[in-house]
């Protein structure tokens, strides 16, 4: 096919060419126009001549007339040229050549002139000149020339002049046989002055009839060319955009094509007039038919579709039609291995009548008996999941880390004076607004933009809740899900409060004295060093102990091992309520002997408050029989004191206190020996 740009180049040349052609036309119209001005003049002067030839004929042949003499005069060079009539009136005789001249000469028409003209005049006034003498020659060198004109401007005045030989013929002879001229012989000619101006004044109207006429042709062809160009401009626009068109419906189509191929839909389409019903490969192949040779069970869809559904789709596909609404149908088809497979239909009226009725359907059909069996089994999953989310011992919650989404009923177990999530929601932004805060790491905080993060971070959270009076211990658990394209959380929190109470109870157990409640040995080991070095860093001074009671193998001895465990329980009570401040410990750190940590006192107040410890024991006039003198139980101590300057292992604590506890004994028993005087004294 011819492109819009070859047909307006087309268009082009062939309008060019008519173009050319008619002014072409034109112009031949008005050169013709002019030629046959032209001619007339010529004819006219061929007329005369032949008019005036005849009238010299006519004068020859009777050689010469008479006229009276009155108007003419008598031709000079014509001897015997007057004769009488009968009354004695003169004659004079008129020859061609003056009846010619006589004639000329009483011409009163300004616009039509004739002479005699000749190379050889008997009449010197007949003398040819210029232009008339150069024609006579020529005419007579010449057979061929009968006539020569030419136009011309004298004084402003366009003239036609032409001349025409005269030619000496029979009745010429009579008279010019004598003077030697013979028949046939060329004597002059007849020159003929047309006035021309009407014709130039012609030929100018023409020309300008020409030229208006071709400009007004060449404006029309102007706008001809531009209209057309627009046309073709705008056609070629609209090609480009009806093949822009093409293209993308191909695009699109081919798109349809591909992606019904890729989503596995077979086509369909229904004309409501004829009920024709067409489908394509696909949908055969989704019920296990193929187009070779089931194409005609297409015709009788509807027997294919089971009998229960049948109604349901007639019902759908009506009303669809009745209110022009697309819509999509499922129900079941029989496939080709006999079973019944469930189809997705979905339809839409592609073509109305001019009454705005449906007149076509066309939609697709899909194969959805996996995702109906899913659905299925996702339905008795999602009752499964939903059971477990609710009867679950554990409370759940899912929450976006903000606020709870949605709560199980352990949930509401434990916040049983909320009937529903949204009441809780009322008064409570937040779950972890009941967190307790603790000190031990694992606990997460009741900090509400952190509570997630925390859950994610420590090693076996817990959340302490405190609710209506009761402490809870939680142990939490989260999981990130992406729901509605937001992350969420689902949150265990499972009850390990009795458990944690147990762990509790067993850590306290483990750190402390079964016979006398004080912390045993080993909790001694693990806190000294901490201790030590957190009254350092606290700029604090740090007194250490080291009590020993006084003869206890000889009490042990004397009243029995049994009363000996008494006594160290009743010691251990006696320490207690001296040793009250929280920033206080003591500890059964061997058989007999216990350590103290205190901080914060200057020395003089840290050695008085161990003379309290050490009198208080005296103070409590035990009986021992084989302490002496005093004969009652008593107690030994070693003091020692170091300040924030002094950088100290706990061992050395320890032996600088077991030493001064050392001098205690030595310097008889029941006393406070300070480390640093005891070394002092020594030295
Ligand atoms: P000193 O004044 O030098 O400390 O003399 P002491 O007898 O107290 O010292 P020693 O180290 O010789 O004896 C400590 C005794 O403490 C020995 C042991 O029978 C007694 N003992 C240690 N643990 C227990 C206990 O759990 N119960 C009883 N009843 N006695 C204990
Ligand atoms: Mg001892
Ligand atoms: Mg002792």
């Amino acid at each position: 096919m011819m492109s819009t740009n070859n047909k307006f180049s087309l268009f082009l040349s062939f309008s060019l060419l008519s173009y050319i052609v008619l002014v072409f036309s034109f112009y031949a119209s008005a050169s013709k126009g002019i030629d046959t001005h032209k001619n007339s003049l010529v004819t006219q002067a061929d007329l005369h001549y032949q008019d005036i030839v005849n009238t010299r004929a006519w004068n020859a042949e009777l050689g010469g007339v008479f006229a009276y003499q009155g108007h003419y005069k008598p031709n000079p060079y014509l001897k015997n040229n007057t004769i009488k009539d009968s009354n004695g009136e003169t004659l004079i005789k008129i020859n061609p050549a003056w009846m010619t001249r006589m004639l000329s000469e009483h011409s009163t028409n300004d616009n039509f002139k004739f002479y005699l003209k000749s190379n050889t005049p008997v009449n010197p006034i007949n003398q040819a000149k210029g232009f008339y003498s150069d024609a006579l020659k020529e005419i007579s060198q010449t057979v061929d020339t009968k006539n020569i004109k030419r136009y011309q401007v004298v004084e402003n005045t366009k003239t036609f002049e032409y001349i025409q030989g005269l030619y000496l013929e029979k009745a010429c002879m009579s008279c010019h046989q004598k003077a030697g001229d013979k028949l046939g012989f060329i004597r002059g000619g007849i020159a003929i002055q047309i006035n021309a101006k009407p014709y130039f004044t012609r030929a100018d109207e023409i020309w300008k009839e020409f030229y208006s006429t071709t400009a007004i042709v060449s404006i029309l062809f102007v706008f001809l060319i531009i209209l057309v160009y627009k046309f073709f401009h705008h056609v070629h626009d609209i090609e480009i955009l009806n093949s822009t068109l093409e293209e993308k419906v191909k695009e699109k189509a081919s798109k349809l094509k591909n992606a019904l191929e890729g989503a596995r839909l077979g086509y369909w389409s229904w004309d409501l007039h004829t009920n024709e019903y067409k489908a394509d490969e696909r949908w055969l192949f989704i019920l296990g038919l193929s187009k070779e040779k089931h194409n005609e069970i297409i015709k009788d869809w509807k027997k294919w579709i089971h009998p229960d559904d049948l109604s349901h789709v007639n019902a759908i596909v009506e009303n669809a039609i009745l209110e022009s609404n697309p819509y999509v149908v499922e129900f079941r088809m029989k496939h080709k291995n006999g079973n019944y497979i469930w189809i997705e239909c979905a339809g839409s009226i592609i073509y109305y009548d001019k009454n705005s009725k449906p007149v076509e359907l066309a939609g697709t059909h899909q194969n959805i008996t996996q995702r109906k069996e899913l659905e299925k089994e996702s339905i008795k999953n999602s009752i499964y999941l939903n059971t477990l989310f609710d009867k679950n011992p554990n409370i759940i919650i899912v929450t976006n880390a903000e606020h709870i989404l949605k709560a199980n009923q352990a949930f509401f177990k434990l916040f049983s004076e909320y009937d529903s999530l949204d009441i809780f929601l009322k008064e409570h932004d937040c779950i972890c607004r009941f967190f307790e805060n603790e000190d031990e790491e694992n606990f997460i905080s009741n900090v509400k933009s952190k509570w997630i993060g925390e859950v994610f971070s420590k090693e076996q959270p817990i959340a302490k809740i405190i609710h209506n009076s009761k402490i809870y211990y939680f142990a939490v658990q989260a999981k990130k899900i992406y729901e509605d394209n937001n992350m969420h959380y689902i949150v265990t929190f499972s009850d390990i409060s009795e458990t944690y109470n147990l762990k509790k109870k067993f850590e306290e157990l483990s750190i402390t004295d079964p016979l006398t409640g004080l912390y045993n040995r080993r909790y001694f080991n693990k806190i000294f060093t901490g201790e030590i070095n957190r009254a350092l860093r606290s700029n604090q001074s740090l007194t250490f102990l080291i009590i020993d009671i006084d003869h206890f193998k000889l009490y042990n001895d004397n009243y029995g091992h049994d009363k000996g465990d008494v006594l160290l329980q009743a010691l251990a009570e006696q320490f207690k309520a001296s040793l009250k401040r929280s920033n206080e410990f003591i500890f059964r750190i061997g058989g007999e002997e216990f350590g103290v940590i205190y901080s914060g006192l200057s020395k003089e107040e840290s050695m008085a408050h161990a003379q309290e410890i050490c009198d208080s024991i005296a103070d409590m006039k035990i009986e021992h029989d084989y302490s002496y003198p005093l004969k009652i139980l008593t107690v030994s101590i070693g003091h020692f004191y170091a300040t924030k300057g002094d950088l100290l292992q706990g061992n050395q604590i320890f032996h600088n206190a077991d030493q001064a506890l050392y001098f205690a004994k030595e310097n008889g028993r029941n006393r406070v020996e300070d480390y640093d005087e005891v070394i002092n004294d020594r030295t």
